[in-house]
């Protein structure tokens, strides 16, 4: 009879790893971090960053989001400057 009891912790234990895992949050949609916080993604180094802590422009109307103000700085360098 333990072993069943065992078997049955161990088994909600598994349940609540897989439900933590696929569903983290309030079912949310989209990219989010461990806060459930909305996370943007640096078009330049292509990292993604919880999106209070990003360093936000407007650019022609969009809005842009990096990870850091340096990060702005050489995204702005490469597009005044294009590779060629
Ligand atoms: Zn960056």
């Amino acid at each position: 009879m333990s072993r069943l009891i065992i078997f049955l912790i161990i088994l909600a234990a598994i349940y609540w790893v897989i439900k933590r895992a696929f569903f983290p949050g309030k079912g949310r949609v989209g990219k989010t971090d461990e806060a459930g916080e909305d996370l943007v993604q640096d078009p330049f180094c292509q990292c993604y960053i919880p999106k209070s802590q990003s360093y936000a422009i407007s650019l022609q109307g969009k809005k842009l989001f990096f990870c850091s103000e340096d990060c702005c700085k050489k995204y702005m360098a490469s597009r005044a400057f294009p590779k060629s």
